[in-house]
């Protein structure tokens, strides 16, 4: 089928590849003109598994890339609109790409065509952009709206795409309905799984996918549902840690208790300095929003949200708490992207968290396998940036472990021994083994599980500490 992707972003240009992977003849659109002349130059613009592999098998073949939309509307009988929805001050959804998109799709609807909506959008949104179009000309026989929203995950958002535990299509018409069962065909009837060639998926996935047909209205509730679901439970455990450090137990136990209930699952149970990223922050504020406007308070929204903030500033309690002052020190860092596998550092709480550690006047040595460049188009030369794990290490009063990337669980553990100027870890990602940082004699302190502190005496009380404990 033809179709045409609008917006190039982590999510159209891995659907784009991925469409392309199906069969698909697909155009990729974009009109940020640094984004299009690096993708037309053949250059892959962000870190993603398999992504360069697509899209090397797929350019010139399946897969085009265009600056403008009429053209490729034209040619096309699908076209996902897979813009960014960021949050307006309110904490809405800013839709007014989406719309902008609609006015621009309508000019060239000159035969059947369906408008699928990628973007994560508020309920109504669909119905919205087919009133958009008509407004603008495009005749009401000639397209459907419909949503097809999408859980990809950065950092595994090729795996989820072809391997996802669902397949989500909101569709008010049987046309659409069955045009979106034929894109994802090769999917559904398991024939793309079966190719020699196929990127391979997780011994977990769900061959094939199931589908779930609904009308356009749930679809785009399941998606904002799906993702305040997972931030809660996030949220949920950074609670329990928080109890956990409190009584002296290990969440780890916990979590493992909790999560073997098939009912509750262990899956996005991990306790850290809180999620981030493009998605839940502005996902759940939008929800929240959405809500409101129904007439309903969703306050359980609220409480995610502000256990969230607040493990950030129990990660700098503990780092405080670990070298009194912070003034002067200086501080090695690991990871600044927002999760492992990805150079996106939108709301990464590794960067609030060295934001903060650079206003309290510590010096930071950071190394991200990925997302340093684009940190430094947030934090400037305020950071140093270094080429590998020890650089960051070398000479520092501590070292700081803020997204789990996995190359950082295999630190030669002696040899961070030597190059710290004192054996401190504060791991706000649960990364290391406890046990294994006592027995090489380290000061470790992590999410939810007791400290472990090297001259076998306790770390003297903090401020933050006894204002704690009088709550
Ligand atoms: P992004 O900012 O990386 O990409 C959006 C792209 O759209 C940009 O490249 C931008 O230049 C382009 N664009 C904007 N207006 C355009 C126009 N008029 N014509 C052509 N291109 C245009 O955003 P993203 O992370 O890919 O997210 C896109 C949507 O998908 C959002 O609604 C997001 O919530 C949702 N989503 C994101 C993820 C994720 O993990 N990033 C996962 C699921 C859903």
């Amino acid at each position: 089928m033809n179709i045409a992707v609008i917006g190039s972003g982590y999510v159209g240009l891995v659907a784009g590849a991925c469409l392309a992977e199906l069969g698909h003849d697909v155009v990729l659109v974009d009109n940020d003109p640094a984004k299009y002349a690096v993708l037309a130059a053949g250059v892959c613009p962000i870190h993603e598994a398999h992504l360069p592999e697509l899209l090397d098998r797929h350019r010139g073949k399946r897969l085009s890339f265009a600056n403008s939309l009429l053209e490729p509307v034209r040619a096309s009988r699908a076209i996902f609109v897979a813009v960014g929805t960021p949050p307006t001050i309110e904490g809405e959804a800013d839709l007014s790409y989406v719309e902008s998109v609609a006015r621009e799709i309508a000019a060239g609807v000159n035969d059947y065509k369906l408008v699928i909506g990628k973007s994560t959008v508020p309920v109504y949104t669909s119905e919205w952009v087919r009133r958009i179009m008509l407004l603008n000309g495009a005749p009401t026989e000639l397209f459907d709206v419909a949503s097809n929203p999408e859980f990809l995950r950065e950092g595994t958002a090729v795996v989820d795409f072809l391997y996802p535990d669902r397949i989500v299509i909101g569709a008010n018409s049987l046309a659409a309905a069955n045009l979106l069962r034929e894109i994802y065909r090769p999917m559904l009837d398991g024939s793309y799984y079966g190719r020699p060639d196929a990127i391979p998926g997780p011994s977990t996935a769900k061959v094939p996918p199931p589908l779930i047909a609904t009308s356009t209205k749930s679809a785009e509730l399941i998606k904002y549902a799906s993702n305040a679901f997972l931030a809660m439970k996030i949220s949920f455990i950074n609670a329990v840690a928080t109890i956990c450090e409190s009584v002296g137990a290990d969440v780890d136990q916990v979590r493992e208790g909790i999560g073997t209930d098939a009912r509750i699952g262990s899956r996005f149970l991990f306790p850290g300095i809180g999620y981030g990223g493009s998605c839940f922050p502005k996902d759940l504020s939008a929800y929240r929003a959405v809500a409101r406007e129904c007439g309903y308070d969703f306050r359980l929204l609220e409480e995610v949200m502000r256990i969230n903030d607040e493990q950030r500033q129990r990660f700098l309690r503990k780092v405080r708490g670990a070298l009194w002052t912070l003034k002067g020190k200086r501080l090695g860092v690991l990871g600044l992207a927002f999760k492992d596998g990805t150079d996106d550092v939108r709301e990464s709480p590794a960067i609030a968290v060295v934001e903060a550690l650079v206003a309290e006047g510590c010096e930071i040595r950071a190394y991200d396998p990925a997302a340093a460049e684009r940190a430094r188009e947030i934090l400037g030369d305020k950071v140093s940036y270094v080429a590998s794990m020890y650089e960051a290490i070398e000479g520092a009063d501590a070292l700081l472990i803020l997204t789990e990337w996995q190359e950082f669980k295999g630190l030669d553990l002696a040899r961070v021994r030597k190059s710290l100027r004192y054996p401190i870890v504060i791991d706000g990602r649960n990364l290391l083994d406890a046990e294994v940082m006592r027995r090489h004699g380290f000061t470790y302190l992590s999410m939810g599980r007791p400290d472990i502190v090297s001259s076998g005496e306790s770390l003297p009380a903090t401020l933050a500490d006894a204002s704690e404990a009088g709550k």
